[in-house]
């Protein structure tokens, strides 16, 4: 027997929806295999509570559009009965950000997949709902590459990254999304489509930056126009071991300061020994393009650990796309998750430690690790992963989650590329201070009825007790 969470307060009124959607052209299904596919994103309880057959929530609908026409008639056609929609793209999020807690209508963006190169001006022109990996296949096929590579590569998709503010794994060198992107396109939610010429810098406020981030509450992502390199052909890799986290850190911090490279990762003694065996912390570095020779001989001279060779960087760049951890623990009854927050050097050992410490301190935790996997000159970010059991594991994760926001608030960013979505909605507040009001007016201006993604990031509705 399937369990909901979280009742629709819309079904009563989908069969006049589907109707009027069909009216119009639009490929809609309301079989239960459908909407159980767009019922959550990847956040752990989501993967915990289906081994008891229990779904957050479920969307009365699921709506296909081909295009931003399409999606322009959706949203006025969910205007007119006041119906929910929630976007999703390849569902990878891990902060509960599409799950359809009101119910409504799930929007799959998946259909809007063109891809256009543009060999001249170093651009691609992409479709909202492009899976990150057929993307730099195609690329890669033309002798180009987007290098925004995160893990989830191959389940994420082009407006999902925009939406999120996503983070890849090259993003010390090259950035991240938000410097790779050059022109949206966007579905307002009254259904007007808003375009504007790309630019490399554009007059006035940047209108891509309102949408950067907003995980789907101020309008729909159909396309989105991305810088694209030449691949590079030469590369180096180098790791290096310290004694101390706080070591490797100091290091890290005296080499992005001066010069960025390609990759850049710590990993704390657990890390190190579970990825490399090394006894240690250990730092892998790769540098690429056409000045690779001079930037590792920069590294080499730069950075005061023991050069352990590059074997660790080769063994890393192998499994990064390997998401098999959280397959291994669900089924043992064991909760798995990770925090990401960024920070200035000047207190990153303190958030470090004291994060560390606020993980472990819940009872249950069994583990608690962390990486550095981002870098700036200004700062950096921390990737914390923890696991633990509990008889009532939904209270011990949110406990966890409680205790390092809290901790980290003041001293560090509640997020880092992971976003907001209902987790950690209630701390948002905190961190923004006076823009908040200002963020909250905007929702209301752009999307009167509250139909985008209601109960994400700066809204309640639907989401009281979850
Ligand atoms: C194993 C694993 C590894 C990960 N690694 C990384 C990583 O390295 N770096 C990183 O940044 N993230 C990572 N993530 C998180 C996740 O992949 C990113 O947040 C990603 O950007 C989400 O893309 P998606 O297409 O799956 O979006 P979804 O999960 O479908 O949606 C995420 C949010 O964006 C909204 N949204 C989606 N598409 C649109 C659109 N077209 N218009 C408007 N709103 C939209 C949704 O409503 C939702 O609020 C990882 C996740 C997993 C499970």
């Amino acid at each position: 027997m399937l369990k909901v969470i979280k009742k629709s307060k819309y079904s009563e009124r989908i069969e006049d929806v589907v109707r009027e959607l069909k009216k119009s052209g639009i490929k809609v299904s309301t079989h239960l295999a459908d909407r159980i596919a767009y019922s959550k994103d990847f956040n752990p309880l989501h993967l915990n509570r289906l081994l008891s057959h229990t779904l957050p929530a479920l969307p009365d609908a699921v709506a296909f559009p081909d295009g931003a026409e399409d999606v322009s008639s959706i949203l006025q056609i969910a205007n007119s009965f006041s119906v929910p929609i929630y976007i999703f793209g390849g569902a990878s999020g891990v902060i509960d950000g599409a799950t359809p807690y009101c119910g409504g209508i799930a929007l799959s963006m998946l259909s809007l997949d063109k891809i256009e190169i543009d060999a001249e001006r170093l651009l691609v022109k992409v479709g909202a709902g492009v899976v990150g990996g057929r993307l730099e296949d195609v690329l890669n096929h033309n002798g180009f590459t987007l290098r925004h590579s995160p893990q989830s590569l191959y389940c994420s998709t082009v407006g999902g990254w925009v939406a999120t503010k996503a983070s890849g794994q090259f993003s010390t060198r090259y950035g991240n999304i938000e410097d790779l992107l050059v022109g949206l396109k966007v579905v307002m939610p009254d259904g007007e489509i808003v375009e504007a010429e790309p630019f490399p810098r554009k007059a006035f406020i940047n209108p891509n930056d309102l949408f950067t981030g907003s995980e789907g509450i101020f309008g729909v992502i159909c396309e989105a126009t991305l810088k694209i390199r030449k691949i590079p052909e030469e590369n180096y890799k180098m790791a290096f071991r310290f004694d101390s986290m706080d070591d490797a850190v100091e290091n890290a911090r005296k080499l992005v300061q001066t010069f960025r490279p390609a990759l850049l990762r710590i990993f704390d003694r657990l890390e190190s020994l579970k990825n490399f065996n090394v006894e240690g912390v250990v730092m892998i570095v790769m540098v690429e393009g056409e000045m690779a020779d001079q930037e590792r001989d920069f590294v080499l001279k730069k950075v005061n650990g023991e050069f352990i060779g590059e074997k660790p960087v080769e063994d890393w760049l192998r499994e990064r796309f390997n998401v098999s951890d959280i397959s291994k623990f669900v089924p043992l009854g064991i909760i798995f998750d990770t925090i990401e927050v960024s920070c200035f050097w000047k207190n990153a050992m303190e958030v470090y430690r004291k994060i560390l410490k606020a993980i472990r301190d819940v009872d249950g935790t069994l583990l608690a690790s962390c990486h550095a996997s981002h870098f700036y000159e200004e700062g950096l970010c921390f990737y914390f992963t923890f696991a633990g059991v509990s008889g009532d594991l939904e209270k011990y994760y949110r406990e966890v989650w409680k205790k390092a926001m809290e901790t980290a608030l003041g001293t560090a960013s509640i997020s880092h590329h992971h976003g907001i979505g209902a987790l950690r909605a209630k701390w948002l507040p905190k961190e923004l201070k006076g823009f908040y009001p200002i963020l909250r007016d905007l929702k209301t201006i752009f999307d009167r009825r509250n139909i985008l993604n209601p109960g994400k990031v700066i809204e309640k509705d639907c989401t009281e007790g979850i």
